[in-house]
């Protein structure tokens, strides 16, 4: 394995406080990088200060959107140690998606090493308030400048860190959803499967316009018939019917969560019926109509679990379990959130500690 250099900032930026977290607007002192050109593979794996990049305004990326990216986190332990939670699962998919965008895909040892270098030389950033935690981003762009409709032949990944403050500031609750019946996320044969920048371009409107009527987000339908559910905002989606939990099956226009992923497991582990399987909207509002939809939830790496109180669709509302968190839904959030800050027995060996080297 090619080793990574490490250039430490020697100007420390200034750390916000835990509860001033906003997801996404502050970034760590360092930042990994790494190259890719034709005939040479990926080279020269570094960990450098934070800084903004130069580049070719003719860079593929700008114009044709050939790029991917991954989402995780790094936790602080009550023992202050830090800990990812199934970081293999996140670099495994990074590969999915880049083998799906024609980017060559990355050692995935190196990339797990890369994560724990960085996280390890910005561990003071994980922030230590409770529900708060570090987001790892790692992603790759094309860089080569050519205009031509083609796979690039150079490519830049990188991660970047940034401290996020907790999801529920008030407890687990609730959110209204509204049925897309207009804007389709992804179809079969299409990127829905790969995290790149193009399927969260295209389905910022239904958002824009949902969030106009009061709703978080939408629920996705299926491009092709409008009937079955797909996923919720950007998150994978259950519902708990009669006892038993449904989840739409990776149909390939599906992106397929570690969350979700963990969920199932969970859920199997919990002897709970989970079926995956094709979920016709028309089941879910009939599951409604004679008092069978018990809980319904979203599941992601940014709220773990999302319960959902209310869902709209035809000018008609749905309201779930009298806008509460169902209890399998606060089950599921409590046992991941347990095993990802390490206060609950991690059977399944998710967790992956991030040494301190330095
Ligand atoms: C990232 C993502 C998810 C959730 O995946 P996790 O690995 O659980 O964070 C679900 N749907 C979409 C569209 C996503 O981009």
């Amino acid at each position: 394995m090619q080793t990574i250099s490490i250039t430490p900032a020697t100007d420390k930026k200034q750390k916000p406080a835990d509860d001033q977290l906003v997801f996404g607007r502050q970034f760590t002192d360092h930042m990994f990088i790494m190259d890719y050109e034709e005939g040479r593979g990926w080279y020269d794996p570094r960990v450098v200060p934070y800084q903004t990049l130069e580049m070719d305004p003719a860079a593929m990326i700008f114009h044709y959107g050939q790029t991917v990216f991954e989402g995780l986190k790094a936790y602080r332990t009550a023992q202050d140690t830090i800990q990812l939670f199934r970081p293999d699962e996140n670099i495994k998919r990074l590969n999915r998606s880049n083998e799906r965008m024609c980017i060559p895909t990355v050692d995935e040892a190196l990339a797990l090493e890369a994560i724990q270098t960085l996280v390890d030389l910005d561990r003071d950033w994980v922030p230590r308030k409770e529900g708060t935690s570090l987001y790892i981003r790692p992603f790759v762009i094309a860089t080569e400048p050519y205009l031509g409709v083609s796979a690039s032949k150079t490519y830049t990944f990188m991660i970047i860190l940034s401290p996020v403050g907790a999801y529920y500031e008030a407890g687990i609750n609730p959110v209204k959803i509204a049925v897309e019946n207009e804007y389709i996320r992804a179809v079969k044969g299409g990127t829905g499967e790969a995290k790149t920048a193009g399927n969260y371009a295209g389905s910022m409107i239904a958002q824009e316009n949902v969030a106009k009527k009061g709703y978080a987000q939408v629920l996705w339908l299926d491009g092709h018939e409008k009937k079955y559910i797909e996923e919720v905002g950007s998150m994978n989606v259950f519902f708990k019917i009669a006892g038993k939990v449904v989840t739409p099956h990776l149909s390939g226009s599906i992106l397929p969560g570690v969350t979700r992923k963990s969920v199932i497991q969970l859920l199997q582990d919990w002897g709970v019926d989970v079926e995956e399987r094709p979920v016709l909207l028309s089941e879910i509002l009939a599951a409604h109509k004679n008092g069978d939809l018990e809980e319904a939830f979203g599941s992601g790496t940014a709220a773990v679990i999302s319960p959902i109180g209310e869902l709209f669709y035809d000018e008609a509302l749905y309201v779930i379990n009298q806008h509460q968190t169902g209890p399998l839904s606060k089950r599921v959030y409590e046992t991941l959130t347990g095993i990802q800050y390490g206060s609950v027995k991690d059977p399944h060996q998710w967790i992956v500690d991030v040494p301190k080297k330095r």
